[in-house]
């Protein structure tokens, strides 16, 4: 796939990484790729790139990756070729046994923020309506699905507010649990721009990321909060807004629902919400959080940025809300410059979420117990729904492990690696009588399938990925599917094989279907995106180029809703046998559970997943620069090589979740957030000793 020479012709497509969604021109010679090169008309991206998109492409033409599908009948049994048709009929007259032995709600699907829209679409559909229940959950959940709740409960739409060219206009920055320079390094450069021109940053983060001290920038104020303290620091803030009289008025009685506007200022100006109250368990000093509070409220365009440091929380969803309520109560929603806006850290988790991948909502948010827009996709797809919502990932594992649910259909997600508390996860794939498993590679999750559907890279796909800002980005084949099947092609297949014919010429055929039945999505098609470039949904026939920034002239709700954001303290705590905090983020060459960026040559700056540690906690524990560490939590241990460095405060160790080696989630906890069920991976308590 790697060719060197002259190009012969250039398509236009999208990275695969990050949920920035970097346009890129791939200059081809014959079917193979001379170089990616980062477009200047990209939405996004305006010709820049990072080291994932322009080099860490060449994983498509891996030797590892497989090609033709496979079944084996037992986990133990070697893989055993065979052709698309005989893999198809064998998975779905599987399922269909399952489902006559233990009933329809036996199996389900999980879908995955890598792939298209239509991918993710036609799978969804698969489950409604070939499955016949609404067991379909997507990767999302164990990211961003608070964002989702939270976002809609307040402003009424589950997405991100602003375009990234907004904070060209804001005077104040605030990043929340969020590492742009690395996780989203395109849009950090945009960021660091406009910091350079004298924009203010505060950083609410316990990890001294690089962002607060770097070339030319200094955070004004960096919030080094205790892991699992989020809701108590904002909340915090908030009560300085609300108790100084910094609030916009103006903005609360023209925009929001002042009688929940009312409700909320009782309770966020008790004392016990106060920065002084908050400061000896959050860490945060108490004059920091006013200050940071002030700037933030008195600047003329403040924006928020945020990231999985938000939402992996047992009250991921109430952090959400509570950073909507700061929002609006200073009136820093609508216009340039300002918004609330969640860096997703997939590719297309913004678009798994649009496509209805949720078990209780249909493609554009609409809920499936809605018995008019139910109607309207039993009409459209020519099948009976089922009003009942059903299982998340967690459910379903669980149910598993009870001996209560029976076969998964898993696209491109690895959930053995990128799971919290792996032993659970496994137990229960294991308990399963059919995993298929659709994917580039044999994964750790493929350890436990009994049929493997190999998937497309980027290269080969034609559809639509949505990025962090809502943007509809195309993704164009630069070369045939590999496996002879473009991957909705294998999910129509295998609807139709269980009795459920589903049938599409072309991708563009599927987003036409979605535009037909997704209000947000009505004026999108492949052949207005290749005419425009690229949409920020809502795009209708009355805002056919998009909607840069949302909430204008009124929240999709009506009026924006402010709601009570109690601070409850995790029930993950430090112990004398666990007294550290482990919390986990990313790194700029790698990317999420490295299926990918370890099979190319990026892996060279970063082998292996290394503990930070504080230099105090190192030293009483005996432990040096480089030395084997083992890290035991309540549910496993693992062993890794120590960095001993202040970035981390003392009390605070962090890893990187990159490589299966070193399997971080062996020992995250089963804590969720209380609305979506997405895991707490940002807070678990351990102990670390010298690994000898
Ligand atoms: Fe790809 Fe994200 Fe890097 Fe852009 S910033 S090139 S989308 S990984």
């Amino acid at each position: 796939v790697i060719a060197a020479g002259q190009p012969d012709r250039t398509v236009k497509t999208t990275c695969a990484y990050c949920g920035v969604g970097c346009s890129f021109n791939a200059e081809m010679k014959g079917n193979d790729v001379v170089r990616m090169v980062p477009d200047m008309s990209g939405g996004a991206n305006e010709g820049h790139s990072c080291v994932k998109g322009r080099f860490a492409w060449g994983y498509a033409s891996h030797r590892d990756r497989v090609l033709a599908p496979m079944v084996r009948e037992h986990i133990t049994d070697e893989w055993r070729e065979v052709s698309w048709d005989e893999a198809i009929v064998h998975a779905a007259e599987r399922f269909r046994a399952i489902q006559d032995q233990h009933g329809r709600g036996a199996i389900g699907g999980i879908s995955s923020s890598r792939c298209t829209n239509e991918e993710v679409y036609v799978v969804q559909k698969m489950v409604r309506a070939a499955f016949g229940n609404n067991n379909i959950d997507t990767c999302a959940r164990v990211c961003h699905s608070p964002t989702g709740y939270g976002l809609k409960q307040t402003f009424g739409t589950s997405a991100g507010t602003q375009d990234f060219k907004s904070v060209a206009h804001a005077d104040v920055i605030v990043v929340i649990g969020a590492n742009p320079t690395d996780a989203h390094p395109v849009f950090a450069s945009r960021m660091k721009r406009r910091l350079r021109q004298g924009a203010k940053l505060i950083v609410i983060d316990p990890r001294r990321i690089d962002l607060v001290r770097s070339p030319h920038i200094q955070a004004a104020f960096h919030l080094p909060l205790r892991p699992g303290t989020n809701v108590a620091v904002v909340n915090a803030m908030a009560h300085v807004i609300v108790t100084e009289g910094l609030v916009n008025e103006a903005f609360v009685a023209e925009r929001c629902d002042t009688k929940s506007f009312a409700q909320w200022r009782d309770f966020i100006a008790l004392p016990e919400h106060s920065p002084e109250a908050t400061e000896a368990f959050s860490g945060v000093p108490a004059d920091d959080v006013r200050r940071a509070a002030r700037l933030y409220a008195t600047a003329d365009n403040s924006a928020i940025y945020y990231g999985l440091g938000v939402t992996e929380h047992s009250q991921g969803s109430t952090m959400v809300m509570g950073i909507a309520n700061l929002a609006m109560a200073a009136g820093h929603i609508g216009r340039e410059g300002t918004g609330v806006n969640p860096l997703r850290g997939q590719n297309n988790v913004q678009g798994a979420c649009d496509m209805g991948s949720f078990p209780h909502e249909l493609p554009g948010y609409r809920h499936i117990g809605d018995d008019a827009i139910r109607a309207q996709f039993e009409q459209a797809w020519h099948v009976a729904l089922d009003a009942e919502p059903g299982l998340r990932i967690p459910n379903m594992l669980a149910s598993a492990t009870a001996g209560q649910f029976h076969g998964l259909f898993i696209h491109g997600e690895d959930i053995a690696q990128s799971d919290p508390d792996t032993k659970h996860v496994t137990d229960a794939l294991r308990a399963m009588e059919l995993v298929v498993v659709q994917d580039l590679f044999l994964n750790e999750t493929a350890k436990y399938a009994h049929v493997f559907f190999p998937g497309t890279a980027f290269l080969e796909k034609d559809g639509t990925f949505t990025n962090a800002e809502r943007r509809i980005n195309r993704v164009r084949p630069v070369m045939p599917p590999r496996t002879g099947l473009s991957e909705w092609e294998i999910v129509c297949r295998l609807a139709t094989a269980m009795g459920y014919p589903m049938e599409y010429r072309n991708a563009a055929e599927i987003m036409d279907e979605i535009a037909s039945l997704t209000p947000t999505f009505a004026g999108v098609s492949f052949a207005h995106l290749d005419r425009v470039g690229s949409v920020q949904w809502p795009c209708t026939e009355r805002t056919p180029l998009g909607t840069r920034i949302m909430h204008q002239d009124g929240f999709v709700r009506g009026k924006g809703r402010f709601l009570i954001t109690e601070y409850v303290p995790t029930d993950e705590k430090s112990t004398r046998r666990f007294p550290l905090l482990l919390t986990t983020g990313r790194i700029l060459s790698q990317y999420n559970v490295g299926t990918a960026t370890r099979r190319t040559a990026n892996t060279v700056w970063h082998p292996e997943d290394v503990l930070e540690m504080h230099p105090h906690d190192a030293e009483v524990r005996g432990i040096g620069e480089g030395d084997s560490v083992y890290i035991a939590s309540r549910k496993g241990a693992i062993t890794l090589h120590a960095t001993v460095t202040d970035r981390v405060p003392p009390g605070i160790v962090y890893t990187t979740f990159h490589h299966p080696d070193s399997a971080a989630n062996v020992i995250t906890t089963e804590y969720s957030d209380w609305a979506t069920n997405c895991p707490e991976y940002k807070v678990t308590a351990v102990e670390v000793r010298p690994g000898d």
